[in-house]
């Protein structure tokens, strides 16, 4: 069993819908595949929430109108058969009647969640209805009957597999089933998420509760690339990368995958392909635990960091004070990304602020501090990146940009610095110059 993953971009279209057919059946392996909602689609849901915050009916009457004729649209041009595109949108109109009905409720979390998760929910929907209608046999399942998380962080694979293996068992056999990515319930059994983007990290959950033989994410680049190719010219994919490299690139802000894509499926060694819808037969990047190369692999940036700064003279020679810091961070669950310490001085990064008034508070009464917003953290990341003969031109960066911090030597696999996010995108340009353009002279 496989799982397959198919991003926004995906199943953002007819057009793709049918790339996505393509590649389901260019194969007869059974196959679960984990659909996100079209793109665009969540983000409208985020604003919808907003309207219900603010209780705003007539534009959540506008929103939901546009949703169901966006969504009508496109079963409109996917489905030949009459009778099978008016089932379809009843089917249709029934969910945005539903939403109707959570929008009018008082907003909570639980609203947040139930309303974001239906851009899935609809996409599923139409998308398994369209593959039955040409004769592919497929089951749709419904993620909320599985996709049990207590702890986002630490999901309960086993619990997972044991609730989808049963899901499957009672519900009609099939070699192809379709299912939601980013919705789950959560510890109490609400309708919860798994946060922005997701889909990846169900596409993992699922893979490793089954004990599949690989999990492949479609998506709308060929792969990983070695900076991010959203600010960066001539970036290029990387063709294998181990679980530690990519769990350090996503953490750091690759876009391309969710921060906690990989964790589920190291433990049990199923690799992780990353591939492109738009050019299936481009090798992408594998993620595995095999090392195929060491040194320096790739760059990236993770935005809304906050950097603070903690001087106390009595911090000098002083032991158990860095305990007693941390503890603050630790009581309001604020975890921290950076740190370096002078004698009298300590600075560190957390992007988690919605406790930082507190936590500021609670150290005021020991020790000065300052706290200086929108920064970015820049990663160069891969296998023994500190021992490659090139990192050092890192350090030329210094000739350029105020770096706010460096850490060097916390891994063997990372070297970060701290920048202004608005020095971010010269940063990255200058990096992936001074480095990779060492490497492809290395190489001629
Ligand atoms: P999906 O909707 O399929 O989940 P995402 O938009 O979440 O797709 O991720 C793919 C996008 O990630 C690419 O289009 C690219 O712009 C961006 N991205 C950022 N950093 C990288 C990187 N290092 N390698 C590849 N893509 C990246
Ligand atoms: N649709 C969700 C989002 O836009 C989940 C995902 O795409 O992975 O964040
Ligand atoms: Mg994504």
């Amino acid at each position: 069993m496989k799982v397959l993953k198919f991003g926004g971009t995906s199943v953002g279209s007819v057009e793709n819908l049918n790339k996505v057919r393509e590649i389901l059946t260019a194969d007869q392996e059974n196959k679960i595949v984990v659909c996100s909602a079209m793109s665009g689609v969540t983000d409208q849901l985020v604003r919808l929430v907003e309207n219900i915050k603010f209780d705003d009916a007539e534009a959540i009457t506008r929103n939901l109108h546009q949703l169901e004729s966006k969504h009508s649209d496109v079963i409109d041009e996917l489905i030949e058969d009459q009778e099978t595109r008016n089932a379809l949108k009843d089917g249709l109109s029934t969910m945005i009647t539903e939403m109707f009905e959570i929008a009018s409720q008082e907003y909570s979390e639980i609203i947040n969640s139930r309303i974001i998760t239906y851009g899935e929910t609809i996409l599923t929907y139409i998308f398994s209805g369209f593959l039955t209608s040409i004769g592919i046999h497929n089951v749709l399942l419904d993620a909320k009957e599985f996709m049990h998380v207590d702890s986002i962080e630490n999901p309960n694979i086993e619990k997972v597999g044991t609730r989808l293996n049963n899901v499957i068992e009672n519900s009609e056999q099939a070699s192809l089933y379709i299912t939601q990515g980013f919705v789950c319930r959560n510890e109490k059994e609400q309708i919860s998420h798994l946060k922005r983007g997701g889909s990846d990290y169900t596409s993992t959950i699922i893979g490793a509760a089954l004990n599949a033989s690989e999990v492949q994410i479609w998506t709308d680049i060929d792969g990983l690339h070695n900076n991010d190719p959203r600010y960066v010219d001539e970036t290029r994919p990387i063709s294998h990368l181990t679980y530690n490299e990519a769990a350090e690139l996503a953490y750091f802000g690759a876009k391309i995958l969710h921060p906690q894509t990989v964790s589920p499926v190291v433990g049990k060694d199923i690799p992780v392909l990353l591939k492109n819808t738009f050019a299936p037969d481009a090798p992408g990047t594998v993620i595995s635990n095999k090392t195929y190369q060491k040194g320096l692999k790739a760059i990236s940036a993770k935005d809304g960091i906050t950097a603070i700064k903690i001087k106390s003279n009595r911090m000098l020679m002083a032991h158990g004070y860095l305990r007693r810091i941390f503890e603050v961070f630790d009581n309001y669950h604020t975890s921290i990304d950076m740190i370096t310490t002078s004698e009298i001085a300590i600075s560190l990064t957390i992007d988690d602020t919605s406790n930082l008034d507190k936590i500021v508070k609670e150290i005021e009464t020991y020790a000065e501090v300052t706290v200086d917003q929108d920064h970015s953290i820049i990663c160069i990341v891969g296998e023994s990146v500190i021992n490659d003969k090139n990192s050092y031109k890192l350090f030329e960066i210094l000739n350029f940009i105020p770096v706010r911090m460096v850490s060097y030597g916390g891994s063997n696999n990372n070297i970060s610095i701290l920048v202004d996010t608005k020095d971010k995108i010269p940063t990255l340009r200058f990096l992936n110059e001074k480095l990779f353009q060492a490497q492809v002279e290395a190489v001629v």
